[in-house]
């Protein structure tokens, strides 16, 4: 919606922001209330491994909205439990009466390398990064389809998308939100549902102890937000997309498929003839994305 002089507004629009409680989800609640919204902050409020549980954090930040005469209410289930996931996106529309954007946001941190890596480890990340994309994004889709509008948001992660030693559980959650991303908004097309990834870079309890104070001085997560409320604005058309935003950048990141080598697809190819042409296979010059994966199977003909 757009407001006097252009600016981008929310008035009666709905989101729900899951981990909301603290970082980057506090710093996305606090500027889509200022811009109009009616924000549902959900956080369980655990810890940063993903332990424990506390209604203090969603409850905190749903007073300070309230204290700048904002609109919003506090959820405390958690996004790993599909209940929970369906018991948040059901609140948001008893009280609000609908939902136009949902925000993945919640996560948590468990590095450790593969080698160590317990099953426990890598179900705690899996549950709550992409299970949790899955348990609060099914329920939203289904009232956006009803409604014919929705925006959809993911949070994937640079660990993600380049990888990272000591998270292979990590990365492959926050890959997997790419998939579903890109599978997401194929599916939500027709009913003017558009689902786009993130990959924030700020200062949070996440990433404190990672990087030096003159590095974590310019990772303020308000600094994210603004790509947050572009991408799910009615305003904005794009979807399919992943972008990172931090320390001063903002760029799309996009997974491209080289020309590589043709051969006779009814007889094998030699081991050896494939090392001949290695260059060529990895070679990126006229590489080219495509938009789903039929017109990639299309594309292998032409
Ligand atoms: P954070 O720890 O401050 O926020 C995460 C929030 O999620 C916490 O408030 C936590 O209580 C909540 N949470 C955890 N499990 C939950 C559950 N099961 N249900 C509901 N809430 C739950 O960290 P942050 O840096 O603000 O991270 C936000 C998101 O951004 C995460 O998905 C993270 O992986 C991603 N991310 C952050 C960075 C960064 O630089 N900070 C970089 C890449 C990706």
């Amino acid at each position: 919606m757009e407001g006097k002089n252009g600016s981008l507004r929310f008035d009666d629009q709905v989101v729900l922001i899951t981990g909301a409680g603290g970082g980057l989800g506090r710093a996305y609640a606090m500027a889509y209330a200022r811009r109009g919204a009616r924000v549902v902050v959900n956080d369980i409020g655990a810890t940063r491994r993903g332990d424990g549980h506390s209604d203090g954090p969603a409850a905190s930040v749903v007073e300070e909205i309230r204290a700048m005469g904002g609109e919003a209410f506090a959820n405390t289930d958690s996004v790993a439990d599909p209940v929970g996931g369906e018991s948040m996106v059901a609140a948001a529309v008893a009280q609000y009466g609908r939902l136009d954007i949902l925000v993945n946001n919640a996560g948590n941190l468990r590095d450790v390398s593969l080698a160590r890596m317990q099953p426990e480890d890598w179900d705690a990340i899996l549950d709550v990064h992409l299970k949790g994309a899955f348990c609060v994004t099914a329920p939203a889709f289904r009232i956006m389809k009803d409604q014919n509008y929705g925006r959809i948001l993911f949070t994937t992660s640079a660990a993600g998308l380049y990888g990272n030693f000591g998270q292979t559980h990590y990365a492959a959650a926050k890959m997997g939100l790419v998939g579903l991303m890109q599978s997401l908004c194929i599916e939500g097309r027709k009913n003017g549902i558009q689902a786009n990834v993130v990959a924030p870079l700020a200062a949070s309890r996440m990433t404190e102890d990672l990087l030096p104070p003159e590095v974590l001085e310019n990772m303020d997560p308000a600094t994210v937000a603004p790509l947050v409320l572009w991408l799910t604005s009615s305003a904005c058309t794009e979807s399919g997309s992943i972008v990172n935003m931090g320390l001063g950048c903002l760029n799309r990141v996009q997974l491209v498929t080289g020309r590589g080598v043709r051969f006779d697809a009814t007889t094998p190819l030699q081991p050896e003839a494939i090392a001949r042409m290695w260059g060529d296979v990895l070679d990126m010059k006229d590489a080219r994305p495509f938009p789903d994966m039929n017109a990639f199977i299309l594309g292998l003909f032409s």
